[in-house]
């Protein structure tokens, strides 16, 4: 799909996710097709590739390719994929290229059988990992952490491959939730910081690990508990073994995740993603007390803040904007048409609504301000009397090195422009932000201390 005749829609405005990872360990049940059903419903976190790989006890067997899960899969690819151990994985690219040979699971052999991995999350040390790698002998077809971490984790020397994860965690620096399968077996790795989520669960005999709850919610299975940060799960004949090294660092579980990126039917490490956002449009409420004649969200990541937001201010909630559903990432480039075909093929102002009306915008995020300017224009071209734009979390003023694409520090508009100059750029009547202690005191149920909110203060958790 990439390519000059092709761009990114409307989201180019908002983080992106890196990944999305889902397993299943369930002999005797058609675990392809039920990792097919997870990965549908974590499709938020990564459009550009799927892939499932399945162990049958002697190989595993895999398939993936670009675009979207249904696109990948067809009904004769799953009856391929036979087994009783299964991983899948969806991915949108960050630090490597997005091509077929990044995508994942990565598949290998090694002295022992079979093994493959997928991965969410970035590497902050992957170029000094490789290069002594490299110096080694190894030799990559990718330029994917997953496979960087697969021969680190087969070179390890250990005796059995447990041993050899925890050897490998030891040298690994930055976030990654990943699921690595064997012919027989599942691990289920989180990085001691617990930067990236994901999460235990149950599916009659067997087991399932997520990068969301929301995956175990579709496919009918039973939340057990989130993964430890740090932590290894072992999944076999013998049920789950937890192997805890004794790393001992500073918990970062991403705010984004709460913000963004999570479903809002995930509960992440305890915290209900839809209560955390009622919470920070509660908390935009108390720092930004405005009237108008209703509140509309950007759907639909605003729109819980944004309910919450008129609720705490006793405003009408309306839909101000209604979203194409049907519209995928990319798009071919319009061809002498407006320049912002882009924005409209995905949302478009519903004027009887807003016409002659004082209107209060709620976004989660600006990130580089191209997308906001537009709407707000939107809105005004469709009568609106005011536009106030509120955005539920602080401006965005540092790029992330963890997986998260928040574009780059220059592309940053609230890196280099204070509030009133971008409320000028997007032409709006106001412009608030929740300030820092708000997305505090708005996710403490929580306590902020175990979060990473280093994109809005720079105070980088990891090296
Ligand atoms: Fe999440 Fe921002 Fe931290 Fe990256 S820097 S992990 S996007 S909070």
């Amino acid at each position: 799909m990439a390519g000059e005749h092709f761009e990114m829609l409307l989201d180019e405005d908002k983080p992106k996710e890196a990944c999305g990872v889902f397993g299943i360990y369930a002999p005797g049940q058609d675990v392809a097709r039920i990792t097919y059903y997870g990965l549908y419903a974590l499709q938020h976190r990564g459009q550009e590739s799927a892939g499932i790989a399945v162990g049958d006890g002697e190989k595993i067997t895999c398939r993936k390719g670009m675009g979207l899960v249904g696109e990948v899969f067809t009904e004769d690819t799953l009856r391929m994929l036979k087994g009783h151990i299964a991983l899948g994985h969806v991915r949108y690219s960050t630090a490597a290229e997005n091509t077929i040979e990044n995508a994942q699971p990565h598949n290998f052999y090694y002295k022992q059988g079979m093994i493959a991995l997928g991965h969410n999350g970035n590497l902050t040390n992957y170029a000094e990992l490789r290069r002594k790698l490299a110096d080694s002998g190894a030799v990559f077809q990718s330029t994917a952490d997953s496979e960087l971490m697969i021969n680190l984790i087969v070179r390890a020397g250990t005796e059995d491959l447990a041993s050899g994860i925890l050897k490998t965690m030891e040298q690994l620096e930055g976030s990654y939730s990943l699921i690595l399968i064997t012919e027989k077996k599942m691990f289920g790795i989180r990085d001691p910081h617990g930067m990236r989520p994901l999460c235990l669960g149950r599916l009659g005999d067997g087991y399932i690990l997520a990068s969301e709850s929301c995956a175990l919610d579709t496919i009918g299975a039973e939340f057990i508990r989130d993964v430890k940060p740090g932590e290894v799960v072992m999944i076999d004949e013998d049920g789950v073994t937890a192997l805890q090294p004794h790393r001992d660092c500073k918990r970062a579980l991403c705010v984004f995740e709460f913000v963004y990126l999570a479903r809002p039917d995930s509960v992440i490490d305890g915290l209900s993603v839809q209560q955390a956002r009622y919470a920070l449009g509660k908390e935009l409420a108390r720092e930004y007390p405005l009237d108008g004649d209703m509140v509309i969200p950007v759907p639909d990541s605003g729109t819980s803040s944004a309910f919450a937001y008129a609720m705490e201010r006793g405003l009408p909630f309306r839909e101000g904007l209604m979203k194409n559903r049907y519209v995928g990432r990319t798009f071919i480039r319009p061809v002498q048409v407006t320049r912002d075909l882009g924005v409209r093929l995905k949302l478009n102002p519903i004027r009887e609504m807003i016409f002659g009306k004082r209107v209060i915008m709620v976004d989660d995020s600006i990130v580089r301000g191209t997308t906001s300017g537009k709407l707000v224009q939107m809105i005004r071209e469709a009568g609106a009397k005011e536009v106030h734009l509120l955005v539920s979390s602080p401006p965005v003023t540092h790029s992330c090195y963890y997986g998260i694409d928040t574009s780059k520090n220059g592309e940053l508009i609230a890196a280099s422009h204070c509030i009133e100059e971008i409320r000028e750029h997007i032409g709006a009547d106001s412009l608030g932000y929740l300030s820092r202690s708000g997305l505090h005191a708005a996710l403490a149920p929580f306590n902020p201390d175990i979060l990473c909110d280093a994109c809005f203060c720079g105070d980088y958790p990891i090296r």
